[in-house]
């Protein structure tokens, strides 16, 4: 039987976080009502010129220096063709001078992956079509447009067709996407369409450098739906060379059902007819400009989890999630402020999987962490507590007061601890005999005299101490 290897690349566009769009003042803004953000830049009538939206350039920079890339001179052109979606029928976009070029990306397992190129360019707008089978074109008798979307701006990351599992495409999707909301430029949503995912996927024999035949999967909108479908198209690939046949190259589409649909051949660069955009100049970042931008690069999320990994001694998973949920900070302030990291850790892995963690203030989660080091809190109660203090915001010492989760006074629990020894005699003779597991037998007794109140360690504290 032959082996065969899978070789991915992937484009991975965004949408950038900017005020407005890429060559007009109309808002870049999702959600609105249709067509109402619109100039006449964004339907290129006659006589409206573009400016570049000096923004969506300092953030492709910062993208680009985020994946080690060299800054280049870039020249707009214009990439020529006839969907409704796009007023103007044509696209600026960059071509064979993207801003962006020659980066990489290492996924969290150190495999590195390298980046091709970054360029921008302008989206298109948004189609409906009706009356079809979930929204697609086939049998549909309507199409709405919505042209909010075109102009937006949009920076598109092509990889090296350098990765070699369905499960390091989606590693390598889940990382750009941290590394992107690390340096704010943009919220890379898959589900609302601002970051968009295309896959091209070929085979080969295991072992050799040759690249085949490759098909294009696009606009895959989940995490999920990128690894199956990079999974079955590759298998795909190797049934067709198996039973003596070969793929050809085209794009696909992939649908729920499990599996890549065709939709068209693929388009050559010459089907596009670029000539570079007369409107626009030649676009050049002086060397002061991009250090300013490297000069006040945030810590990207490697670095955040070799950071964990020191400072709370968690191992890579951990740390990935923490700081995929972006909780990292919360953990760093914790521990600095004297929070034990395994108790902090367990509560933001377990407790903390919810809405809003990630806004809640660090003071008040140490001061949770030593109520329950303390003894003030038992383990249900500091849960409890936790979720509160993600909904309301208030402090823990309120939560637990508004709770009725004050810790008993130590004389109120002697009290209680000397009644469940006098109630249970027999017990008490065969712990003071050595016979440990009796303990729970007192300790159940406080437990229901006090309503659940009593911290069941500071009660084992006790009845150990009047042991002797
Ligand atoms: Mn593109």
């Amino acid at each position: 039987m032959s082996e065969w290897e899978t070789v991915v690349g992937l484009e991975v566009h965004v949408e950038l976080a900017t005020k407005t769009k890429l060559f007009s003042h109309a808002p870049n803004r999702f959600g609105d009502a249709p067509n109402t953000n619109i100039t006449p830049v964004c339907l290129g009538l006659p006589g409206s010129l573009p400016v570049l939206n000096r923004r969506a350039v300092e953030l492709a920079m910062t993208v680009g220096l985020a994946l080690g890339c060299d800054i280049r001179p870039s020249v707009f052109h214009r990439k020529n063709y006839f969907y409704p979606d796009m007023p103007k029928d044509y696209q600026v976009s960059q071509y064979d001078r993207p801003i962006c070029v020659d980066g990489s990306l290492n996924l969290p397992n150190g495999t590195r992956i390298g980046i091709e190129r970054a360029h921008l360019e302008e989206d298109a707008g948004k189609t409906t079509h009706l009356g079809g089978e979930d929204g697609r074109i086939h049998g549909a008798d309507q199409a709405l447009v919505d042209y909010n979307r075109a102009g937006v701006p949009l920076l598109e990351i092509v990889s090296q067709p350098d990765i070699r599992s369905a499960e390091d495409a989606r590693a390598y999707v889940e990382e750009l996407r941290a590394i992107l909301i690390a340096v704010q430029a943009s919220e890379a949503r898959l589900e609302e369409g601002s970051m968009r995912v295309d896959a091209n996927v070929s085979v080969r024999p295991a072992g050799s450098q040759e690249l085949r035949t490759r098909c294009e999967i696009k606009n895959l909108n989940s995490l999920r739906s990128l690894q199956r479908a990079v999974s079955y198209e590759a298998q795909r690939h190797i049934g067709l060379y198996e039973a003596g046949a070969e793929p050809s190259q085209e794009t696909r589409h992939w649908s729920e059902d499990g599996r890549t649909h065709t939709l068209r051949s693929k388009e050559e660069a010459n089907d596009y007819r670029y000539f570079p955009e007369p409107d626009l100049v030649l676009l050049n970042p002086d060397a002061a400009w991009i250090k300013e931008i490297a000069d006040t690069m945030p810590e990207l999320p490697a670095q955040k989890r070799d950071r964990l990994i020191d400072v709370a001694s968690v191992d890579l998973e951990t740390a990935a999630t923490i700081v995929n949920r972006g909780m990292s900070q919360l953990l760093i302030s914790a521990v600095d402020e004297g929070a034990d990291p395994r108790r902090a850790v367990t509560h933001i892995i377990q407790n903390l999987a919810i809405d809003g963690a990630d806004e809640l203030d660090p003071a008040h989660f140490v001061e949770l962490v030593q109520m329950e080091e303390s003894g003030d809190l038992t383990a249900t109660q500091t849960k409890q507590v936790l979720g509160e203090m993600v909904t309301t915001g208030l402090d823990p010492g309120s939560i637990a007061q508004n709770l009725g989760f004050e810790s008993m006074e130590s004389e109120q629990l002697d009290a209680l601890v000397d009644a469940a020894i006098e109630e249970n005699s027999e017990a008490w003779e065969k712990f003071c005999e050595g016979e440990d597991k009796v303990q729970g037998v007192f300790v159940g007794a406080v437990m229901k005299a006090s309503k659940g109140q009593a911290d069941g360690k500071a009660v084992a504290a006790i009845l150990k101490q009047r042991r002797g």
